[in-house]
């Protein structure tokens, strides 16, 4: 297979109707050799949008990395209008360490749009969004839940905003976190440039998870019909995503041993039990409990914790066994 060695990304030299391999040059490392993102670029035989796409910005969150080979793969050149843009590893140095961070140990998701004369995490920042993101019209950032935690399959984006938030929708994740873009992240910096942007939350980090992966891809699949790339085609999908308008992390005030209660995408009602304490010699500490209804949206695997461990990520909503989470 032939790549592409550039250091930017000019789609309109890229070959209509065929899926291009490109090795795009951000930055040289300490031995002046290339540090390259590899990047697939799928350009239809029409003109239209580009859609983009990134996965492992943080270094360890794998899952978005076989959604991407998976989508470039199947994708018909010949029926899509516009350009689809992966870019497979984002933070390259993170994941060649199997880390969430950069190399000098900051993450780049609290940083950008980094800084033409900063830091080494600053400069490869500014690259990234100058270089590669700035072209694009639409942006989906694939995450997955950090070290030590698991999530379901969620998106976090501002759902009122009408792009943002169709394209959200029309992913079908479990559940949707109304999230407005807080400052420095890729999804904020996409959105201040006018690029309509979501994160979409697969699973778990460290692992490529099957269902996951091919529940983002049907979703995918999706927003690229309702976006125009691609002819719309009806698939039964099951039930709506569960929406959350806001959430919270509940956190352990003691040390000890976690047990953790409910799994991702169940239902929790005030006051359910969610984790219990125990301590050193096996007596139980304290028991958490749920301080409203609502669903979970992640939660810590850490069996072992200092007071002020993360417990789950709860999202605020109704509770019930009406609700119907998609199954995965
Ligand atoms: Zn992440």
């Amino acid at each position: 297979m032939n790549v592409l060695h550039t250091d930017r990304l000019d789609i309109e030299s890229l070959p209509r109707g065929a899926v291009s391999r490109v090795a795009l040059e951000l930055v040289e490392n300490a031995l002046g050799g290339a540090i390259r993102l590899p990047i697939l670029v799928a350009r239809g035989a029409r003109p239209g949008p580009v859609f983009g796409l990134t996965a492992a910005l943080h270094g360890n969150e794998l899952n978005g990395i076989p959604v991407l080979h998976r989508l470039f793969d199947r994708i018909d050149t010949t029926k899509l209008r516009g350009s689809v843009v992966g870019v497979v590893v984002a933070n390259i140095p993170g994941f060649l360490l199997h880390q969430r961070e950069f190399l000098d140990g900051r993450d780049l998701n609290h940083l950008m749009p980094g800084k033409p004369d900063g830091s080494v995490s600053e400069l490869y920042a500014h690259r990234l969004i100058e270089r590669v993101v700035r072209h694009f019209d639409f942006l989906v950032d694939l995450h997955t839940a950090s070290f030590g935690r698991v999530n379901s399959l969620y998106i976090r984006t501002n759902l009122d905003h009408e792009v943002s938030g169709m394209m959200a929708r029309r992913l079908r994740p479990q559940i949707l976190l109304h999230n407005p873009p807080s400052d420095r992240t890729l999804r904020g910096t996409a959105m201040e440039l006018g690029i309509p942007a979501v994160t979409l939350e697969i699973g778990n980090p460290h692992r490529f998870q099957r269902r996951y992966i091919q529940a983002s891809l049907v979703g995918l699949r999706g927003l690229m019909g309702e976006l125009g790339l691609l002819p719309k085609r009806k698939i039964a999908e099951g039930p709506s995503p569960v929406v959350c308008r806001s959430s919270e992390w509940l956190y352990t005030d003691r040390g000890g041993f976690l047990q953790l209660g409910p799994d991702v995408t169940e239902f929790v009602a005030e006051g359910d039990s969610v984790a219990r304490l125990t301590n050193a010699y096996g007596d139980l500490v304290t028991e958490y409990r749920a301080p409203r209804a609502g669903i979970v949206i992640g939660h810590s695997v850490e069996p072992v914790g200092q007071a002020g461990a993360r417990i789950l990520h709860l999202g605020h909503t109704k509770s019930g066994p009406d609700r119907l989470v998609k199954e995965l």
